[in-house]
């Protein structure tokens, strides 16, 4: 257990440096090479920057064996993550790995997973946006050790923890990866969080967290509320409509709120009050937060049109739900705002840094 100064006005903040292995030098989106990625190291850079000057004490990640990344995601999966880069190479694959031939279930009616790293590849991943590199496996495997150190900080009694986590996660399933993510953190983290009582996650990146949304689909012990981008027009476009509400023991609790382009500030804080009243009737011992920043009216990805007040306001509407929270960096790709927007967001936390069940 890491002994954090119980510095008042101040939210712990895990980080890992290891992300910085994963940087393809491209990526294909709506038909176009795109280089550099959005999705790259320097985001965590402005994030850091802005947190450490802003007084939040740094905590190194410590290191977690497989059994929580296991509670989430197909062994296949992880398992291809990580040894099939070394497999594509060995097989003369250019150094940034990418899909062509998808496994539509549509059509892949044998469930057989190729012997071919390529074929493999398109089981696995379902889009061309998330190259694999060397590196890839260990950096998505660190941001699952974030998001442990801060769950166990959050267990043993801190009121608020933030972990600096990419590549993001929310758009990666029990047996998919994709979406820039390759494995969901944010899932790892509530799913062992459960071990304490129900917890409830709230995703307001801009995007549907397709993922997350899939793993807790059946269970009724976790809560998952979205606030995104219409999926009409916006990425994952197949999922996260308001009719999706989970199904058997899990029926009403996942909760999808789809938000039109171009929603600014008041619907938007009017959509996650009715959010928050969600999570209060559903009664979590622990909040997980997919912390989003491409919400923004800034960044280049998103359909949303949040100002730093919008950010700062949701902020405060979550802090007041006044539950032990691990807050979880998923996108945000307006880098030159990202440092500024995550400390808008802490801001309202930073009251709440006294232990309160047994923290040291
Ligand atoms: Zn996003």
């Amino acid at each position: 257990m890491h002994d954090v100064p119980a510095t008042a006005h101040q939210v712990p903040v895990v980080v890992d440096d290891t992300h910085r292995a994963h940087d393809p030098a491209y990526e294909l989106n709506a038909g176009r090479e795109v280089r550099p990625r959005p999705e790259r190291p320097v985001r965590v850079d402005a994030i850091h920057e802005a947190l450490a000057a802003a007084g939040h004490p740094l905590l190194p990640a410590r290191h977690f064996d497989d059994q929580a990344l296991l509670a989430v995601h197909h062994p296949g999966m992880v398992a291809f993550l990580r040894d099939g880069y070394d497999a594509w190479r060995a097989a003369g694959g250019p150094e940034v790995m990418l899909p062509d031939t998808f496994a539509s279930p549509r059509w892949a009616r044998g469930g057989r997973i190729s012997a071919s790293p390529l074929g493999a590849l398109g089981w696995w991943c379902f889009d061309t946006a998330t190259p694999l590199v060397a590196g890839s496996y260990a950096a998505g495997r660190a941001a699952v050790d974030i998001a442990l150190t801060g769950a166990e900080l959050v267990a043993a009694g801190r009121p608020v923890v933030y972990g600096l986590t990419r590549p993001p996660g929310h758009h990666a399933g029990p047996d998919y990866f994709g979406g820039f993510c390759l494995f969901n953190h944010a899932a790892v983290a509530a799913r062992s969080l459960t071990a304490g009582g129900r917890v409830a996650v709230l995703d307001i990146d801009v995007h549907h967290g397709n993922g997350t949304q899939d793993v807790f689909w059946e269970d009724d012990q976790v809560l998952y509320v979205s606030l995104h981008g219409d999926p009409d027009h916006l990425f994952p476009f197949f999922s996260g409509f308001s009719d999706e509400r989970g199904g058997s023991a899990g029926r009403d609790t996942t909760r999808n709120l789809p938000l039109g382009s171009g929603t600014g500030d008041v619907a938007y804080l009017d959509a996650l009050r009715v959010a928050c009243e969600l999570i209060e009737a559903f009664d979590p011992a622990t909040l997980v937060v997919s912390l989003g920043l491409d919400a923004s009216e800034h960044d280049p990805l998103g359909s949303l049109a949040l100002t730093r007040d919008g950010y700062a306001g949701a902020g405060a509407m979550i802090t007041a739900l006044d539950r032990p929270t691990l807050l979880l960096q998923e996108g945000g790709y307006a880098v030159d705002h990202l440092g500024q927007l995550a400390t808008t967001v802490l801001g309202p936390f930073a009251d709440r840094t006294a232990p309160r069940r047994g923290g040291h």
